[in-house]
């Protein structure tokens, strides 16, 4: 018993000092209370914890608000493909297979793409990166400055919390026997292509540039779609609406579950939104591990 509570003081302490380093970067205490859930092998509760890991109240299936309107029928009604059992883990490694050549080939494509203006202003497109081996995908808006530089996505700021978010999902084992990296999730954007200034996408770019995103999301296949921000939650979901309004449920895409939280730039302008990312973070594990 002595040794028991020493081992959870040693883990308290080992925690706050984490909490400590990453409450700058957002998501930190949260996930250092989910981690410590973790280690004490303590289930997370349906409802998620709160910042003092105490257990919150099981969010309500149906959503509290009025549904959004011009929910596409089909986003919300088409059947999740059963095929992509979480435990399946032969079944994932063949769809990481069968879909990197794939990938790789929309991604030329996508290089070479003058299908709309913002050919003129890149440095390089960004078509993607990870892969389908957990069968997660995080779809943002369009690159910053640093990602038309890199080629990459998600390498700013922004892209450093979703990094962290990632790996703190992974240290909190909240999808157990499924590890959470940058290459094993796939991390992509509706626009492959920086917007001048990083300004707001115009509606003829999502068009030309959509098909290459249900291109990849179709080689993909993947079990859980999360969308960041309003744009690849309008684009995918197919309804407009805050972002307030839209996450806490699921939706389909395809065979996949879809969820949607605040895009990792908003959380670093608005810091309490933390949380509820967190939390999304967690409603999307609880998804992925069920039928
Ligand atoms: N914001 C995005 O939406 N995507 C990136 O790749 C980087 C920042």
């Amino acid at each position: 018993m002595t040794d028991l509570r020493q081992e959870a003081a040693a883990l308290a302490a080992a925690a706050r000092r984490w909490l400590e380093r990453e409450e700058a970067g957002g998501v930190g205490d949260l996930a250092a209370t989910a981690a410590l859930r973790a280690e004490r092998r303590e289930p997370t509760p349906r409802g998620g914890i709160d910042l003092f890991g105490q257990p919150l109240p099981e969010a309500p299936k149906a959503a509290p608000e009025p549904e959004p309107s011009g929910v596409k029928a089909t986003a919300v009604e088409s059947p999740f493909d059963d095929r992509l059992d979480p435990a399946d883990v032969t079944a994932r490694a063949e769809i990481e297979q069968a879909s990197a050549a794939v990938l790789q080939a929309i991604a030329t494509e996508v290089r070479a793409c003058r299908l709309c203006g913002l050919c003129d202003t890149r440095t390089q497109a960004v078509p993607g990166v990870g892969s389908a081996r957990s069968g997660i995908v995080f779809v943002g808006e369009a690159p910053g400055a640093d990602e038309d530089r890199r080629g990459e996505p998600f390498v700013g700021r922004a892209g450093e919390l979703l990094t962290r978010i990632i790996k703190a999902m992974d240290d909190a084992h909240l999808i157990p026997g499924v590890p959470l990296t940058r290459d094993t999730v796939y991390i992509c954007n509706v626009l492959k292509c920086r917007p001048p200034e990083n300004r707001n996408p115009l509606p003829h770019e999502i068009e030309s540039c959509a098909p290459y995103l249900r291109r990849q999301l179709a080689a993909l296949r993947p079990r859980l779609i999360c969308c960041l921000g309003k744009f690849a939650a309008e684009l995918l979901v197919g309804v407009k609406g805050t972002i307030g309004g839209l996450r806490g449920r699921v939706y389909r895409y395809q065979g996949a579950k879809l969820i949607v939280t605040y895009h990792p730039a908003a959380c670093l302008r608005n810091p309490s939104y933390k949380r509820p990312v967190w939390e999304d973070m967690q409603l999307l594990a609880r998804e992925y591990l069920s039928d």
